[in-house]
């Protein structure tokens, strides 16, 4: 995120409910049904974040964040909760990533948040992922789209499951996106946004897929990507895992032009995306990719007795003030298994102080990478671990 130059934002872990319910719409499954909502002593109804974006955006307001620059680029790594049943991919606390760039109606912006997310899967490795993008219009181009859909189905509506027929008029684009068998049938044919677009919505949807294509990026047009969320504009997009089962979105993102404006700011177009952290895992573990090696301490220093135990305390501190990662044994333990516990840790040196090497003023360091011994002076012993580093590393890896 931060080499695309978006630097992190903190919100809240709740908010007053008012504000999703109006930033991500009453509408949708989110607010209707999945948000932990409690009152607090002060009869306040407050509501766990189960997404960033509105949050964001509260704070984009009240903060004037936009005062100083044009475009605020932000990004989030932060827990959501969602009452949800839950699933393999489908948690009630779980985490995302994902990232707003806001005041920008460029079309470039959209392909630049759709490359970021991008590049976070190719960065680490993970394969057999899909982009699907798709525009869902405007305020304008919205509403007789509509028409159009409602037109389509109202035939149908007997046929359509209960939860599609209750969507026909509240929400009818989530029709679309139906799992159901049976309603997938029916909306085959259905008219679709991305064919009623006006010619604004058009043109930004041309440019964005020009943009893609200008950066290389691999994209599928789908029509049926309506997002959950009532206040997306224009480009939808979702990024797609085989290797997820049914749950099978990592990410998800689009523009949402109306947001800010809906919350009470100025008119601000805005776009962004957010994805699962936990899904990015699943994927990772399905591939058997590398997440990267447990932390371990550089060094554990071994006490073997009261002197050394204290000796081993200020040590651990210098050494840690030079950026040494460094522990100590704290439940006094014998120096066999405080041997065991270093060996446990990983770490890459031990250096075992008692009576006799107070004495002489020199200790061990025992390098556990490749079984090698050295001597050290008291004095040395900082510039010794500092020096070694390489060295050290080197023979960890290979
Ligand atoms: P959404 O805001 O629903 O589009 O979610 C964006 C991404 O967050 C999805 O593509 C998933 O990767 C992830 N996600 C959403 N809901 C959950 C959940 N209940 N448990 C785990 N991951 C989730």
């Amino acid at each position: 995120m931060e080499v695309y130059n978006y630097r992190e934002i903190r919100t809240p872990v709740f908010e007053e409910t008012a504000l999703f319910e109006r930033g991500i719409g009453e509408q949708t499954d989110i607010v209707g049904k999945e948000m932990y909502t409690f009152s607090d002593k002060s009869g306040t109804s407050i509501t766990l974040k189960p997404e960033m974006t509105a949050g964001v955006m509260r704070s984009y307001i009240q903060n004037n964040l936009g005062e100083q620059q044009p475009l605020v680029k932000v990004y989030y790594i932060a827990p959501m909760f969602r009452q949800e049943r839950p699933q393999a991919g489908r948690m009630r606390q779980f985490h995302q990533f994902g990232a707003e760039a806001i005041g920008g109606l460029n079309p470039a912006i959209d392909a630049e948040i759709i490359a970021l997310s991008l590049e976070v899967y190719r960065s680490l490795g993970i394969k057999n992922f899909e982009l699907r993008i798709n525009s869902v219009g405007c305020a304008l181009c919205r509403s007789k789209y509509r028409d159009a859909l409602q037109k389509y189905l109202y035939p149908h509506l007997e046929k359509l499951t209960e939860e599609s027929r209750k969507r026909f008029e509240t929400n009818p684009f989530r029709i679309l996106d139906s799992k159901d068998e049976e309603d997938r049938v029916i909306t085959k044919d259905a008219p679709l946004m991305k064919d009623h677009l006006c010619p604004a919505c058009a043109e930004h949807f041309t440019g964005l897929q020009k943009y893609l294509t200008l950066l290389d990026i691999d994209f599928l047009v789908d029509g049926r990507i309506v997002r959950g969320l009532d206040y997306y504009t224009k480009t939808a997009y979702e990024i797609i895992s085989k290797d997820l089962g049914s749950q099978d979105a990592l990410a998800g993102g689009g523009r949402y032009d109306l947001l800010v404006q809906e919350l009470g700011g100025k008119q601000t177009p805005s776009v962004g995306f957010a994805a699962g952290l936990e899904r990015l895992l699943m994927v990772m573990e399905k591939q058997k990719l590398n997440i990267g090696p447990a932390p371990s301490p550089r060094v554990f220093i071994i006490a073997a007795d009261d002197g050394g135990r204290q000796w081993s305390l200020t040590k651990a501190i210098e050494m840690r003030r030079r950026g040494i990662s460094c522990d100590i044994d704290f439940v006094e333990r014998s120096v066999k298994s405080q041997m065991r516990e270093a060996d446990r840790q990983q770490a890459e040196y031990v250096i075992v102080i008692g009576e006799d090497e107070i004495n002489r003023r020199q200790v061990r360091i025992k390098n556990m990478v490749d079984g090698s011994e050295e001597v050290v002076g008291f004095d040395r012993i900082i510039d010794y671990l500092l020096s070694d580093g390489d060295r050290g590393e080197k023979g960890k890896t290979s």
